[in-house]
């Protein structure tokens, strides 16, 4: 017998090379991290074995946006419209809370709704991200984190940034990015050093783009051309780049996107809640733009579930252009979790399980009335299925979730710390 870490038997493995409705039960071996078996594993033994009988076995989602030290704001501000809320809620608030131990116990708690959520990688952009890389190490979660560059901090976050890059450099966890803020709250100088700083460790760009027409009608004012065409006049797009948002690219935005190599973020339920519009993506995938998925932090969204995400943007979709043949189910679950590895994972694909990849895997149970009858995994994962739904997550080749029970931390501390930081807050607001 050869020996592994673990085993998760008996599952219906997704597979996006078909079509969805074969219910061939298999099992997944994983050793040091990597998936190194998929089929009937009757010559492996491991110590931990998972049992994944009439549950899907799936590629965790990956995350491409994310606030995560804001997971205490949830719900604070809600039904205003973006600058009231984010200048006279969200910004005080900040101002008044941000220290490394709120963001570290908001990152945790943010960090163990992601993987209630299924999410196994997440693209975070905030402040102290020091403080979320020891909360996501703790938890066992994968992690790009970006140290928020503005024009007021542009220099210390910069320094940051570079700290971090040396410490986690070879992390197995973490990975760190470059993350200027806005086109809005970064001059021309500091895009400039921040674009340099990412050519120069080779990481990838993370910022915030075309999230609402205000934004663009200012480019436009401020500039003399839209947001994407400002950032290429001076070759920003250098190293593989997320953009949050990208709600409004015309086509020749949507060109240089994917000419450059710059992924979209889709943050559909923000965007939909603080009203900055819908917009057709079809275009985008016609110019061959990587489209992929964020939940944006709890504070606009309100939740982290990307089940929710994938369920409402696909119908909006749909609805917008009259069309239902567009993104087919299986699609949009490929946006949600293959696009996004695809830019983030910078070796081992974890959005595939094939042997060799990271196992970055979840397990979703169908035997519940929610599911069944199931006929496609893929229609019932985007229409109905819910995070409820998500028993196991593996990262990393790890157990970080077992029958939707955290392993690497205690849920009851998370919850009566939610609460301590709720009376402080609350007490503020007084
Ligand atoms: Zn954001």
């Amino acid at each position: 017998m050869i020996k592994a870490d673990l085993i998760i038997r008996n599952g219906y493995i997704l597979d996006f090379e078909k079509n969805g409705d074969e219910f061939l039960k298999q099992d997944i071996v994983i050793n040091s991290g990597k998936i190194v078996f998929i089929g009937k594993a009757t010559s492996y033994v491991a110590s931990k074995e998972i049992d994944a009988n009439e549950k899907i076995v799936m590629p965790g989602f990956v995350d491409t946006h994310t606030h995560i030290g804001m997971s205490y704001f949830k719900g604070i501000a809600d039904d205003l419209p973006l600058m009231d809320w984010l200048q006279n809620h969200i910004w005080p608030l900040e101002s008044n809370f941000l220290n490394p131990e709120f963001v570290y116990d908001a990152s945790l708690f943010g960090c163990a709704e992601l993987i209630k959520n299924g999410i196994t990688h997440f693209n975070d952009m905030y402040f102290f991200e020091d403080q979320t890389a020891k909360a996501a190490k703790k938890i066992g979660i994968r992690a790009t984190l970006g140290e928020g560059i503005l024009d007021h901090n542009a220099d210390k976050s910069i320094q940051i940034t570079r700290d971090l890059y040396y410490q986690y450099k070879d992390d197995n966890l973490i990975d760190i990015s470059v993350a200027p803020h806005a086109i809005y709250t970064c001059n021309r100088g500091n895009l400039i050093k921040a674009r340099d700083l990412a050519i120069e460790l080779g990481l990838k760009i993370h910022i915030h783009l075309n999230e609402s027409e205000f934004e663009v009608k200012e480019s436009m004012r401020n500039f003399g051309k839209k947001p994407v065409e400002y950032l290429d006049e001076f070759d920003f797009f250098q190293v593989p780049t997320i953009s949050a948002h990208s709600l409004w690219l015309d086509e020749n935005e949507q060109k240089i996107f994917s000419k450059k190599n710059v992924t979209a973020s889709i943050n559909a339920s923000s965007n939909y809640k603080l009203a900055n519009g819908i917009n057709s993506f079809k275009n985008y995938l016609k110019n061959g733009v990587n489209l992929s998925f964020g939940t944006d932090s709890v504070a606009s969204n309100n939740n982290l579930s990307m089940l929710s995400e994938i369920n409402i943007f696909s119908k909006v979709q749909k609805a917008l252009i009259h069309d239902s043949t567009f993104l087919p189910a299986k699609e949009v679950l490929k946006m949600a979790t293959v696009n996004g590895a695809n830019v983030l994972d910078n070796h081992f694909n974890s959005a595939k399980l094939e042997i060799g990849n990271n196992a970055d895997i979840i397990t979703v149970d169908v035997d519940n009335i929610q599911s069944q009858p199931l006929y496609n995994m893929f229609s019932q994962l985007v229409y109905s299925i819910e995070s409820e739904q998500i028993k196991d997550v593996i990262i990393d080749g790890k157990t970080i979730m077992i029958n939707r029970k955290l392993v690497n931390v205690d849920e009851s501390e998370l919850l009566k710390k939610a609460k301590y930081w709720r009376e402080k807050i609350t007490f503020y607001q007084k």
